[in-house]
């Protein structure tokens, strides 16, 4: 098997807090393949952004291995990690924070280019512009003069100046009017299809990731519960926090609402410093049993490309519906 463009193997990270280490991510196991659009998903505090932070090298990994393009970046320097750097960008949350209120359109975009020395700057920001959907005359105002949207525009665009091999872009339209987030979603979606480029779109909200990603990864807790393609996981979810996400996106025809199971999540996420023992859903789950109180449940193997961590689940089962059961214990 060809080496994926990016596999992280047993990920863990600690951040200290007064309460005691914060268990932002808990043992992930990921890959991603080129030309792969994989979808993080998960409420806020679950160690998505811990997990971006991590794979960009922004933070260093407490336990674990991240391979990119064949080489483990964990252990590498500044100066040995310089040359991949171009090949990992990010775009940022929030548009207005990550771009430089003194710098132009045209400077945003171009600085990553002078800075890596490219030539022709000129032109690729130029073309960059039009790729976004922004009027060439846009790169000579400031950020302050531009919509949200435009904003966030301009950070792909500079996230896409030095051709990237893997774009991590950390909940890109929360930030946005709902008028314009099917704008940005279409633009990374045409950006990753003409430049093969892979994806990690890390969200909350599926109705988001529904038309983009290729995969969905569910997270909770700083843990991966469940991992299935995305036609796959649409209609099959099988772990119970995975359906409960799904039962909140809104139904879009009368026929989707009435195939709907309702499943409203008890509780708040519990805290990172001290997560459950067991299953760390299990304070939650409506299903919930006296050994998911205890017991760490399995990884279970639905199918080649599908599976989740549940006692419940049984491998090659399929994905059973756990209904919509009762209150969380
Ligand atoms: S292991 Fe138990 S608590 Fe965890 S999701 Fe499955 S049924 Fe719920």
């Amino acid at each position: 098997m060809p080496e994926p463009l990016l596999r992280l193997q047993g990920v863990k990270k600690s951040y200290p807090s007064p309460a005691g280490p914060v268990q932002a991510v808990r043992g992930v196991d990921l890959t991603l393949e080129a030309g792969e659009r994989l979808a993080l998903v998960g409420e806020s505090g679950c160690g998505k952004s811990s997990l971006a932070r991590l794979i960009l090298r922004l933070a260093d990994v407490d336990a674990g291995e991240i391979w990119f393009e064949g080489v483990n970046i964990i252990q590498m320097s500044d100066r040995a990690l310089r040359p991949f750097r171009p090949r990992l960008q990010m775009v940022f949350q929030d548009p207005v924070a990550a771009l430089n209120p003194r710098r132009t359109v045209f400077q945003a975009i171009e600085d990553p280019l002078r800075v890596h020395q490219r030539p022709d700057r000129a032109a690729t920001v130029a073309r960059l512009l039009a790729e976004v959907g922004l009027e060439a005359g846009l790169g000579q105002r400031y950020p302050h003069e531009l919509s949200g949207g435009q904003k966030q525009r301009v950070g792909l665009a500079r996230a896409l100046a030095l051709d990237p091999a893997l774009l991590i872009a950390d909940e890109p339209v929360s930030a946005l009017d709902v008028s314009v987030r099917a704008q940005v979603i279409n633009l990374l979606g045409a950006a990753c299809r003409n430049r093969g480029l892979s994806l990690l779109f890390i969200g909350h909200d599926l109705a988001v990731v529904r038309h983009l990603a290729d995969r969905i990864a569910v997270m909770h807790l700083g843990e991966i519960v469940e991992l299935a393609p995305r036609a796959r996981f649409w209609t099959g979810a099988a772990h119970p926090y995975a359906q409960a996400l799904l039962a909140a996106v809104p139904a879009t025809t009368p026929a989707e609402a009435a195939a709907k199971t309702p499943f409203v999540l008890q509780g708040d996420l519990p805290s990172a410093v001290a997560p459950p023992a067991g299953c760390s859903f299990h304070t939650r789950c409506p299903h919930a049993e006296p050994r998911c109180r205890t017991i760490p449940p399995p990884i279970v193997q639905l199918a080649a490309d599908h599976w989740a961590r549940c006692h419940l689940l049984t491998p090659g089962a399929g994905t059973p519906s756990l209904g919509s059961g009762g209150p969380a214990p």
